[in-house]
């Protein structure tokens, strides 16, 4: 019953946009652990506090940090019959705790799409990104641009640059992936999970090649 996706990717390849809609699709909970951190930065909470300094520069927020939070946003009755996970997990140990969460709920994954580009376009698509202070939507200057600019089509509000979109945090983003959230690809074949998604396409199509590969792997969608 239900359908649980992992949306596995480098920075920039274009999962919170699939993940957006893909949930829509679903009828479940978009759970974005990025999209986590920011309404506690935004809220200054004292976990946000703690990541801030992490988030700035690239690097991971420690595990012990991240996997309470995103265990919490999971265990909300909204999440019992699935959920779009994308951010998470990102190390090998957050993999292995969401399989625990999900064994003390009595269920497991249906499915892990790697959405794949290369570093030149996940670059690209970063540096052009903005997002909407009050909704989370994403927008990019040249490959997705809002209909006004500065102003989001979905909510009116204001698209802003992330204080993480640097290019020196792209480039640790990048480098953090390779070491540290890299080796999830071999993980989730090993566990017959995985499936690769060429997103070296317009979102459309991106899209619908993963929304092929959902239906077949959850009977649904
Ligand atoms: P991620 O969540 O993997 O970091 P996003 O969904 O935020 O990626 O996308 C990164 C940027 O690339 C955004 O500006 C988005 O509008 C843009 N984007 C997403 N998918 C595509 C695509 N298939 N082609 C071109 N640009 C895209
Ligand atoms: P992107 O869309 O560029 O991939 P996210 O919005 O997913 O970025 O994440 C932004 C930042 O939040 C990360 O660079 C990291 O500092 C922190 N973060 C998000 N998810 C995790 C996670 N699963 N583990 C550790 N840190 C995370
Ligand atoms: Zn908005």
């Amino acid at each position: 019953m239900g359908c649980r996706v992992v949306l596995l990717g480098l920075p920039g390849a274009g999962k919170g946009t699939q993940a957006e809609r893909l949930a829509k699709a679903l009828g479940v909970p978009h759970v974005a652990s990025g999209d986590l951190f920011r309404e506690h930065l935004n809220k200054n909470t004292e976990l946000g506090q703690r990541a801030r300094a992490y988030i700035d520069r690239g690097d991971l927020v420690p595990d012990e940090i991240t996997i309470g939070m995103v265990a919490e946003r999971l265990a909300r009755p909204d999440c019992a019959d699935g959920f779009v996970l994308d951010g998470f997990p990102r190390t090998v140990a957050q993999a292995e705790a969401l399989e625990r969460v999900l064994d003390r709920m009595g269920t497991r994954l249906n499915i892990v799409p790697l959405i794949q580009v290369s570093e030149e376009v996940a670059l690209a698509r970063l540096s052009g990104r903005w997002t909407c202070r009050k909704c989370g939507a994403v927008y990019h200057t040249l490959f997705n641009p809002p209909k006004q600019p500065g102003v989001c089509d979905v909510c009116g509000g204001e698209l802003y640059q992330r204080s993480d979109e640097t290019p020196e945090a792209h480039r640790r983003r990048l480098e953090v992936y390779r070491e540290q959230t890299a080796p999830l690809v071999d993980y989730y074949r090993r566990a017959g999970l995985l499936v690769e998604i060429n997103g070296e396409q317009s979102i459309e199509d991106v899209q619908a090649d993963l929304w092929a590969a959902v239906r077949a792997a959850c009977g649904v969608g």
